[in-house]
């Protein structure tokens, strides 16, 4: 058992408190996720997990058993090192092993380590060949088998793949998520990437200057963010969040272009939180919305085709907000539309920024 908890952990540097009363529970060979902007604390987390720094105040449980005070080689936590490049002039099968010859393990220990981990990844056939003959899907697996060649009680990953190009990051995400299935192993991962912390991770803890903001599932953070911090941070364009006012039946925002017929509400909401995808943009026509509600028309301010998508941003009074509509539709600048939104779809944050519920 391998699962990693923190009770109410807080670790300052100076005057800097770098995490902040931090409790959370890894569950055993689960795919864990910190993300959170540059300086927020994940790397901190990381080392407080693998013993390089100890908490000043609360607890920190491996498998059960308090570690506080234990070694970080006791407490057999792998730190996945930062670079997956592969030494370029040893064979697949020397970078597999390398990590085990550096530790001085036994020869027969390292041959069966190797073979159960290449035949996980599925690499066996190719591990005779140089680097330079490898397919790029290929080199990224072989490089998290040397990354993953150690047995240990879970890994560690500090933003892993970041230094790779755009391309071979998703296709190493990808396997990273397969490889960490099939070996059953728990992992802490950390990224400074919202797509990649929604792509790879079992649940994600949204930080803030060392505080955990949330704690969920991709899903649950995406459809139900806690706060206006939150919602900002997941979601590509960002939510659109609003200053909102009640009006007659429901919430209006936007001076009047955005009118939700919502009567559950909530009384206190002052901002509303529109994702782009949710938005449904019409055309206005002889001073009337297409659907025949009564409101105020939107300008179109610019159109991004992305192909299987389009982005298209609206002035809505003095705010601009961004929609994600499917296709290529046929939308101009400076066209006047009509814009709305499922009531249910919408987010209603209090004078806080803290999220409300109906
Ligand atoms: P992240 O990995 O999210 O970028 P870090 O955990 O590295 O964040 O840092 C969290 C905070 O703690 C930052 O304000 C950082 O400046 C501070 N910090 C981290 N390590 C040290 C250190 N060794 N000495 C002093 N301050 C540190
Ligand atoms: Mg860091």
């Amino acid at each position: 058992m391998a699962d990693i908890v923190f009770r109410n952990v807080t670790k300052r540097y100076g005057g800097t408190l770098a995490v902040d009363d931090a409790s959370f529970t890894v569950n055993d060979n689960e795919f864990f996720c910190f993300f959170g902007p540059p300086l927020s604390g994940k790397s901190t987390i990381l080392r407080l997990v693998l013993g390089l720094e100890t908490p000043d105040t609360g607890d920190i449980l491996i498998g059960g058993k308090l570690v506080n005070t234990v070694s970080p080689a006791e407490r057999n936590v792998a730190m996945v090192f930062q670079n997956l490049a592969l030494f370029p002039h040893m064979s697949a099968l020397d970078n597999v092993r390398f990590p085990l010859v550096e530790r001085g393990v036994a020869e027969a220990a390292i041959g069966k380590r190797v073979a159960d981990v290449a035949a996980k990844l599925h690499i066996g056939h190719i591990l005779h060949k140089p680097p330079a003959q490898l397919s790029g899907g290929e080199r990224q697996r072989v490089a998290i088998a040397r990354a993953l060649v150690r047995d240990p009680n879970a890994y560690l990953m500090d933003d892993p793949i970041s230094a790779l190009d755009a391309r071979l990051r998703e296709e190493t995400r990808v396997e990273l998520k397969r490889i960490q299935r099939e070996l059953g192993k728990t992992l802490i991962y950390v990224t400074h990437d919202q797509e990649e912390a929604m792509s790879v991770a079992d649940r994600i803890a949204i930080l803030e200057h060392g505080r955990i903001r949330q704690i969920g599932s991709p899903a649950e953070i995406y459809d139900r963010p806690a706060s206006t911090y939150v919602a900002r941070l997941l979601g590509s364009p960002m939510m659109n969040i609003l200053k909102s006012a009640r009006s007659e039946g429901g919430v209006e925002a936007a001076e009047g272009t955005i009118r939700i017929a919502d009567k559950t509400a909530p009384a206190d909401a002052v901002e509303i939180g529109l994702r782009p995808e949710d938005i449904k943009v019409r055309p206005w026509m002889d001073g009337r919305r297409a659907d025949g509600v009564s409101g105020r028309p939107a300008r179109v301010f610019e159109v991004e085709p992305l192909g299987g998508y389009t982005v298209v941003t609206l002035e809505a009074g003095q705010a601009r907000l961004k929609a994600l509509l499917r296709g290529q539709p046929d939308i101009r600048p400076d066209a006047m539309v009509a814009i709305s939104c499922e009531p249910a779809r919408v987010h209603y944050f209090g004078q806080s920024g803290g999220a409300l519920a109906r």
